[in-house]
């Protein structure tokens, strides 16, 4: 009996796995072609200054509209081009079309913002990144000290002699970098000032709590500090409630995003929020 058992639990679970390898294979055939197909595009979330509630800046989210596997998420297939080479052109797609965007706005809008764009590792190991990320801004018109590139630990610490000359490269571009998803892989504290960074982003799982959980609070505190003390800027992720920016506020956090202020929204929505010169604080 408890052979049988077992074999069904085999059966069920091979049935499992042959469906997850099944819609991989899927998505990464569709992902072929959506860029051909014009399949994404670009939502903006906003970062705002606390002490002013300004929008400074917007993260550029990618979207995938299929149209036969509808909306599909970038934490779904990203890493699936990542896998397989992907990543390279849509993440040059992406950075064209959020400077492309970013030019656009400033001809409706007269106050600098910044529009930030997420680099996969892949993109960072290229040879020729620096001069890829020049060539974009050159085509598009865009100054450099409007783009900011967020970059994760992991990324960085695959190689971090070679990441060391590429963040030194763009930095010489004029390009600010910010550390993504800080907290959740592993960096070396003295990397950090070697790395030239400018801004690092608190995980949202540490934000997740803040307002619940003594140590949560100590680890955010911690890292503003030693953000500060390296003259590193910090921005909170993923602030969802009114308690949770309250104690931010009492640090003080410089940044925050999250859903309590908005979601990510299209192009037209930011232009709209931009000129009603909204203050969220
Ligand atoms: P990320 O760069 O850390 O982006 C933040 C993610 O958290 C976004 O999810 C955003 O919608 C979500 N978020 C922001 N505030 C809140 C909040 O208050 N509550 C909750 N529950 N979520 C919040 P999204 O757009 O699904 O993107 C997920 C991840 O996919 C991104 O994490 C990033 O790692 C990756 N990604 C997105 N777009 C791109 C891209 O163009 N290129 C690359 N390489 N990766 C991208
Ligand atoms: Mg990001
Ligand atoms: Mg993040
Ligand atoms: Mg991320």
């Amino acid at each position: 009996h408890a052979k049988r058992s077992g074999r069904n639990i085999f059966r069920f679970f091979a049935a499992d796995m042959n469906l997850i390898a099944k819609r991989k294979i899927l998505i990464i055939s569709r992902l072929r072609q959506a860029l051909e197909r014009d399949a994404f595009y670009l939502l903006y979330q906003p970062q705002i200054d606390l002490q002013s509630g300004k929008v400074v800046a917007v993260e550029a989210l990618i979207r995938w509209q299929d149209e036969e596997l509808g909306n599909i998420s970038p934490t779904e297939f990203i890493p699936l081009a990542e896998e397989n080479g992907l990543i390279i052109l849509i993440g040059e797609w992406v950075l064209r079309e959020a400077c492309t965007q970013l030019k656009i706005w400033q001809t409706h809008y007269a106050e600098p913002i910044k529009v930030s764009v997420n680099m996969s590792a892949m993109q960072l190991k290229q040879e020729n990144f620096a001069e890829k990320v020049e060539y974009i801004l050159r085509k598009t018109g865009l100054a450099a000290r409007f783009l900011e590139l967020e970059l994760t630990e992991t990324a960085i610490m695959n190689d971090p002699n070679h990441a060391i000359k590429t963040l030194t490269q763009l930095k010489a571009l004029g390009v600010t970098l910010a550390l993504d998803d800080f907290g959740t892989g592993y960096s070396s504290l003295n990397c950090l000032q070697k790395l030239s960074l400018d801004k690092l982003k608190i995980d949202k799982s540490f934000l997740d709590n803040i307002h619940q959980k003594a140590e949560d609070v100590t680890i955010v505190r911690a890292t503003v500090i030693l953000a500060q003390s390296l003259s590193i800027e910090v921005t909170a992720e993923g602030v969802e409630s009114l308690p949770q920016l309250e104690i931010l506020r009492q640090f003080p956090c410089q940044y925050v995003q999250g859903f309590y202020f908005s979601k990510p929204i299209l192009p037209g929505e930011v232009l709209k929020l931009l000129q009603s010169e909204h203050r969220f604080t």
